[in-house]
């Protein structure tokens, strides 16, 4: 660990982080038996970051497993360690106890533990150490060691900085691959107001560690399935604009997503096109769910407004400022209507 030169305290950590790290590092002094647990629905940043972390732990000594609380996109499944992921669903004894048997719980990209869906009450009950690391707003209090920081672009930074802290010259091409996907899948590929000099950085190293840029990119963004590129179609010609209003809003209904043949993640990023349009500073879009007897949202908001606080207010969610998620347990009909109701109760402030 190179906590005691000065440079490294500079480059990577600041005073906080630096008493997690050295927390951390004697914590994994001796092999130890680890879980690495993602928020469900995992995206780039969640699976990045505990892949990476499972290849830093492996090369240290250490027994990880990574298991994710449900499925995931298959555009993620290019990531180095994906076949190894355990899911819930498939093997839940085997999970249960490896969860109960872990003495350090990792819990990544996420700070409210109902995140972790089924696996909520296991790991409570589990007598592992639990440790997140995690950017979103309002961090719960049941970790015993945390760092938190919601100015950070995504979890995948933050834990780039801890194993440059813990040792600089531990990242290998498969932990720069996962690192670079999830610090380019929550900024937006180096767009969001997250996006520092400092991540800029990170970037940059990680290319030079082997980090493929250009395939990574094209293994996100460019391997669409010619039934989501349909549904995209649905969701563009179902946008609406609120009168008077910088928000628009698109709807999915559970057939148009049978008809055109949904598998999950066709939707990611879909929310982000209404923020395209000139003037808009607010999009949302509400996608019916019949096995869940949900409607999930998602909000993404440019500039002052919080969907972090509208998504906690009136749809039982929450996520970072600009980029948030909730639900609502009515038809989609009066989630619309609530929605807009919502929208009059707070429209001084766009
Ligand atoms: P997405 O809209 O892509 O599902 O999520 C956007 C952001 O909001 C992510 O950072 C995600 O973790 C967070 N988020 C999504 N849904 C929920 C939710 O139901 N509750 C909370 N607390 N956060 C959410
Ligand atoms: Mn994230």
């Amino acid at each position: 660990m190179c906590l005691e030169q000065t440079h490294c305290k500079i480059l990577y950590l600041s005073t906080m982080d630096i008493k997690f790290v050295s927390e951390l590092d004697k914590l994994l002094i001796k092999p130890k038996k680890i879980v690495i647990i993602p928020h469900r629905n995992p995206d780039g940043d969640a699976l990045g970051s505990s892949l990476a972390l499972k290849h830093y732990l492996e090369k240290k000594g250490h027994q990880p497993s990574v298991i994710s609380p449900n499925g995931y996109p298959n555009f993620l499944k290019f990531l180095p360690g994906e076949s190894e992921i355990l899911k819930y669903s498939l093997t839940p004894r085997d999970v249960r106890n490896k969860i109960y048997n872990a003495e350090i719980i990792f819990t990544l990209d996420f700070n409210a533990l109902t995140r972790a869906q089924d696996l909520t009450e296991i790991i409570k009950n589990s007598s592992g150490k639990k440790i997140m690391i995690d950017h979103h707003e309002s961090p719960e209090n049941y970790s015993d060691l945390q760092y938190s920081d919601p100015s950070m672009s995504s979890t995948c930074e933050m834990l780039y900085n801890v194993i440059k802290a813990l040792d600089s010259n531990s990242i290998t091409q498969k932990i720069a691959c996962c690192l670079y996907t999830g610090i380019m899948t929550d900024t937006g590929s180096f767009k969001y107001p997250s996006t520092t000099s400092e991540t800029h950085k990170a970037v940059a190293n990680l290319i030079e560690l082997g980090a493929d840029a250009s395939k990574i990119h094209q293994k996100i963004y460019d391997s669409s399935s010619f039934s989501r590129l349909k549904l995209l179609g649905v969701t563009l010609s179902n946008l609406v604009k609120i009168p008077k209003l910088p928000v628009v809003y698109m709807t999915l209904t559970q057939e148009e997503l049978n008809f055109c043949n949904f598998q999950k993640g066709d939707t990611e990023g879909f929310v982000n096109y209404g923020l395209n349009l000139d003037g808009i500073n607010f999009s949302c879009i509400m996608i019916e769910n019949e096995n869940d007897k949900k409607i999930k949202m998602s909000f993404r908001s440019q500039g002052k407004f919080s969907v972090n606080s509208f998504a906690r207010i009136y749809f039982n969610g929450g996520g970072h400022h600009n980029a948030a998620g909730g639900f609502s347990l009515d038809s989609l009909e009066n989630t619309i209507i609530k929605f807009k109701k919502a929208l009059d109760e707070i429209k001084k402030e766009f």
